[in-house]
């Protein structure tokens, strides 16, 4: 102590204006009636540099509310009088449903803000919509665009590449590729739906285009197969991505038909995000590989409506949760760690996050489940001794605890080697060259 008063007033002499701060933090942190001894132990406490005591918890990332959902509608051709009522809509419905969302108090955000909230980087409204059109049409610039504009709501286009103008497929009513550089100008999302606009399973039959522009149906499978969707998956993307200067990372799949193996080309190729137009509110836990999409058609207006009523239910303002970086927690394997125990001990020390309310603390692991961990509030520390083999290759641990009334979560990766996650093969493993 007496060092530390020493130490004090030559700090003061050498930088009043870091004092000035310090003082700043004590008097809010501490009023003038609070219980520590002397006003100059409050300062002495925290020495320059180092935070005050009572930290708030490192938080890597932004508050994300994971109650939070989002409907995400399809549109496809806007017309004032309606033919195909498969795909068609006309303009005064389109609008009417835009204002729907507004007056209903639904946000529309963009596809990124969506996927961004997805990696846990950006918080959104509890309840919003993402408004997409496919296949690339001109009335979507001409008709559907400054509708949008007046709500001011952001949305993305689905392209099928060889559906724009000059393309293959691309008929009078295409949009051109001067139109979706006007729209990538003016901050609309552009995103990938194949080069050709068909089942891109194996063995299914599609149409080939000669550069004749004769016709054949067909059946592709083995080699040829493989050639041509990489075109459909890959080569649509690339050709977005360089004859309009953007990235790519969202994949609409026509018709809905897939497969996993199209979706490991998809993830090979990059895309983050692959949709279908199987509606279904998205929440923080839809797989990214399946999105489902309201596809909004004229002769079925009830899917609109039912649509909203999905997330109108929704119980909006759930507690958000603060992320924590795994590796101020000194967890025990380490994140990205290999351990050669499948029964390995779990730790993490909470002190960093700052108080702690006992029980609210709780461990889930990967294969198992809430486990029942141990608290200790002396060291902060949460572990649990796993007394059942894991059997997956990594195992991800998921910490949550409140503090300050607010709920606070870390979550690490570690690694176990396959000799000791399987039965133990009698031979010793040979070292890799
Ligand atoms: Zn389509």
């Amino acid at each position: 102590m007496m060092i530390r008063f020493a130490i004090v007033p030559l700090l003061l002499a050498l930088n009043f204006s870091m004092c000035q701060k310090h003082e700043t933090v004590s008097q809010n942190g501490q009023p003038a009636s609070a219980s520590s001894p002397t006003p100059g132990a409050a300062t002495a406490g925290g020495s320059p540099g180092v935070a005050p005591v009572a930290a708030s918890p490192k938080i890597k990332k932004p508050v994300v509310d994971q109650t939070a959902q989002t409907i995400i509608f399809c549109y496809h051709l806007l017309v004032d009088k309606v033919r195909y009522p498969g795909t068609e809509i006309t303009p005064a419905a389109f609008e009417a449903q835009m204002k729907e969302l507004k007056d209903r108090g639904i946000t529309v955000i963009s596809m990124q803000d969506l996927l961004a909230w997805k990696r846990g980087e950006k918080n959104i409204p509890p309840r919003c919509a993402v408004i997409t059109f496919d296949d690339g049409y001109k009335s979507q610039y001409e008709v559907a665009w400054p509708i949008l504009k007046k709500y001011g709501y952001p949305f993305t286009m689905f392209i099928y590449t060889e559906g724009v103008r000059g393309g293959a497929l691309g008929g009078g009513g295409a949009i051109t590729w001067e139109q979706l550089a006007d729209m990538r100008d003016n901050g609309v999302d552009i995103e990938a739906h194949s080069a050709t606009h068909q089942d891109l399973r194996e063995g299914h039959t599609i149409t080939l285009a000669s550069p004749g522009g004769k016709k054949t149906r067909t059946k592709l499978t083995g080699p040829q197969y493989e050639q041509w969707v990489q075109n459909e998956v890959v080569g649509c993307k690339q050709l977005l991505e360089q004859r309009l200067g953007i990235k790519i990372n969202c994949f609409a799949v026509p018709f809905g038909n897939y497969n996993e193996h199209v979706k490991e080309l998809a993830r090979n190729a990059g895309y983050e995000a692959m949709f279908t137009v199987y509606g279904q509110p998205i929440t923080f836990t839809s797989p990214m590989d399946s999105i489902g999409r309201y596809a909004i058609e004229a002769n079925k207006p009830k899917v609109f409506e039912d649509a909203i009523k999905m997330i109108g239910a929704s119980t909006s303002g759930g507690a958000p949760v603060a992320e924590v970086g795994a590796a101020d927690l000194a967890t025990q394997p380490a994140d990205g760690e290999t351990v050669r125990t499948a029964l390995p001990l779990i730790k993490a020390n909470l002190s960093a996050i700052g108080q702690i309310e006992p029980g609210s603390v709780q461990m889930r692991v990967s294969g198992l489940g809430v486990v029942p961990a141990t608290y200790d509030p002396k060291t902060g520390t949460v572990s649990y001794q796993v007394t059942q083999k894991l059997r997956e290759k990594s195992c991800s641990v998921f910490v949550s605890a409140k503090s300050q009334g607010k709920k606070v979560e870390a979550h690490w990766t570690f690694g176990i080697e396959e000799s000791a996650a399987r039965p133990a093969p009698p031979a010793a493993p040979t070292p890799k060259k």
